[in-house]
């Protein structure tokens, strides 16, 4: 058991910032996600046989917390699944002086049946919702949520709320989708009041 328990990676290092796994299960199934290709990242394995508690994650904190950039919910799966765990880890990082991001599919409010971004404005400084597509329909083909196209409209009106609640908000694409796509996506971010990053495809 306690072999088991070392074998797991709740917490990983990469580029300067402190990468926090809370799940590996997710409400999309994107069509090019990591978890359908390898079960290790960066040489990390994060297909987690058991999730963390937020004491699990605190304990793996530094004890300088300005050593790392950012401290960002992120891993294989869809961190606000586990939103009561990231709601209680964020906040100590935040009571340390960290800074924290979340890296989300924006389905938060929808997993939740309510508004959970009053709860995430207190203990997240930035948040980083895949967008992926300009269109419902696109993004349904890509990413198969399990809220179908509503996921679309759902993921935009989270960011909308984030950003509204002065989390510094940003959709993130990837540049292979082209310019008319980018293009459009730029238009959803404006109207929702948040930046577009354009990622560059790594393959
Ligand atoms: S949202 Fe992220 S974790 Fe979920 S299926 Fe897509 S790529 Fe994978």
């Amino acid at each position: 058991m306690d072999n088991q328990k070392r074998a797991e990676t709740f917490t990983y290092a990469l580029d300067g910032n402190l990468y926090l796994n809370l799940t590996s299960k997710c409400t999309n199934d994107c069509t090019f996600c990591v978890r359908n290709e390898r079960a290790d990242y960066f040489g990390h394995k994060l297909w987690l046989s058991r999730e963390p508690s937020a004491e699990e994650i605190a304990a793996q904190l530094p004890e300088d917390i300005g050593r790392y950039k950012e401290y960002v919910f992120c891993g294989f799966g869809e961190p606000t699944l586990k939103l009561p765990v990231l709601l209680e880890a964020a906040a100590e990082i935040k009571r340390r002086g960290g800074v924290t991001r979340l890296n989300t599919n924006g389905q938060a409010n929808m997993i939740w049946k309510r508004d959970v971004t009053g709860e995430l404005a207190p203990v997240v400084d930035k948040i980083n919702v895949s967008l992926n597509e300009a269109t419902a329909e696109a993004y349904a083909a890509l990413c198969r949520p399990a809220f179908g196209e509503a996921a679309f409209a759902g993921l935009q009106d989270f960011a909308a709320k984030c950003a509204r609640r002065g989390i510094e908000t940003w959709f993130s694409v990837v540049d292979i989708i082209g310019r008319e796509k980018i293009d459009a996506c730029r238009a959803i971010a404006a109207a929702c009041g948040v930046s577009l990053r354009v990622r560059k495809y790594i393959g």
